[in-house]
């Protein structure tokens, strides 16, 4: 198997970190989260709801080796990702642009063109292309996949970290309007994270992102804010602009697609990596079958656990809601994690 990525290894990308049940459970199930927790992870023994000046605050139970959930930094995920995959056999090639495809005389996608920091571009054959490429995945446009489910709600959020804060476990922050949050991760850092609708972010972030991102908290979150100002800050503000959620077709003849790539929701419900984690796993037992069936039960199978999850976060995502209606959405929310969570407990071990 070979990868290719245009990043180099261990390279940071616009995202907070927080991982869910599911996530956690495959990371341990893969022999990785060890290495998680040797990069020095935190764990994250509980999460609080904050609705106005009401907190639900939720306990994480442990279970069996698994004590909590994890935020690792994506420079610690990743790279934990791609030295198990090389373990495995995978080879990985960094600063690689993947470029084109390469297609049969029949049409099916047969391999790839690659391309090196030096414009150097040569060809790859392959039985099955993963586009794994995110949001605005080339492998997609590439094979023409089509969008059958959209959202219609986007959120714009910036982040950044703080040190010094004594906060334990996931903090999520709503009032009208916005919404915020505060996330354990390596080195001793706290993320802080600041979120409006769409709209609203251009005008928030027009006189820079500091000031934007104390708005939101101060109006959001003023313990939050009190706490931030206190502490110190340690890395530049990021922020993302936002994107509407959407389902691509992600099996064809000789390519397929996971993660962002495939399927995409509104960051605000924190699920998009548990998501890429359960897609490749998922994914990884169509190949190891495969049959037209598998390849076309990899989808179904993803959707099945996806849909809902989609459309309760494009509801939060809109912002059009009081705060019972939020608690009421995070409850569904909650329904959906643990039917998630059971069934990616029963994954089978691909052959
Ligand atoms: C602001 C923000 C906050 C978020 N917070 C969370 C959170 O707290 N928890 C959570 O679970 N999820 C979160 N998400 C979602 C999460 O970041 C994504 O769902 C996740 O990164 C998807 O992983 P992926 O591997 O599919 O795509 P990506 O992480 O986007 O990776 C795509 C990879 O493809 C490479 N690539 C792209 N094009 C090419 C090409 N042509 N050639 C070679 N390589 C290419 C890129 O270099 C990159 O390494 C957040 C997202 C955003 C934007």
């Amino acid at each position: 198997m070979l990868t290719v990525d245009r990043g180099h290894y261990g390279s940071d990308t616009v995202s907070t970190h927080a991982l869910m049940r599911a996530g956690v459970v495959q990371l341990s199930r893969w022999g990785i989260l060890d290495a998680i927790k040797a990069a020095g992870t935190p764990v994250v023994r509980s999460t609080s709801f904050h609705y106005g000046d009401e907190v639900v605050a939720v306990q994480i139970k442990p279970q069996a080796d698994i004590e909590g959930l994890y935020a690792p930094r994506r420079t610690v995920i990743d790279r934990v990702l791609v030295d198990a995959a090389q373990a495995a056999g995978a080879t990985m090639m960094f600063e690689t642009q993947f470029v084109d495809l390469v297609r049969g005389d029949n049409g099916r996608v047969a391999g790839v063109r690659l391309k090196d920091g030096r414009d150097r571009e040569w060809q790859v054959a392959a039985d099955l292309v993963i586009g794994a490429d995110g949001v605005h995945s080339t492998v997609a446009r590439l094979v023409g996949s089509e969008c059958y489910r959209t959202g219609r709600h986007a959120t714009g959020v910036v982040f950044s970290y703080w040190t010094g804060l004594e906060l334990d476990g996931y903090h999520w922050y709503y009032n009208p309007g916005v919404s915020a949050g505060a996330i354990p991760t390596n080195d001793g850092q706290t993320c802080i994270f600041a979120s409006v609708p769409q709209h609203r972010f251009q005008e928030t972030m027009r006189q820079g992102a500091e000031t934007g991102h104390r708005r939101v908290l101060a109006e959001c979150a003023p313990d939050l804010a009190a706490v931030a100002d206190e502490s110190t800050r340690v890395e530049k503000y990021r922020g993302f602009s936002g994107e509407v959620g959407f389902f691509r077709q992600s099996v064809g003849p000789g390519w397929a697609l996971v993660g962002d790539a495939g399927y995409f929701k509104d960051p605000l419900t924190a699920h998009g990596i548990t998501d890429a984690l359960i897609d490749a796993e998922l994914l990884a037992h169509a190949v190891a079958a495969d049959t037209e069936a598998a390849f076309a039960g990899y989808q179904s199978a993803r959707d099945r656990l996806a849909v809902g999850h989609f459309e309760v976060t494009d509801a939060v995502a809109s912002f059009e809601w009081d705060l019972p209606t939020v608690q009421q959405l995070h409850r569904a929310l909650s329904d959906e994690m643990k039917k998630e969570s059971i069934e990616v407990k029963n994954f089978a071990t691909p052959a």
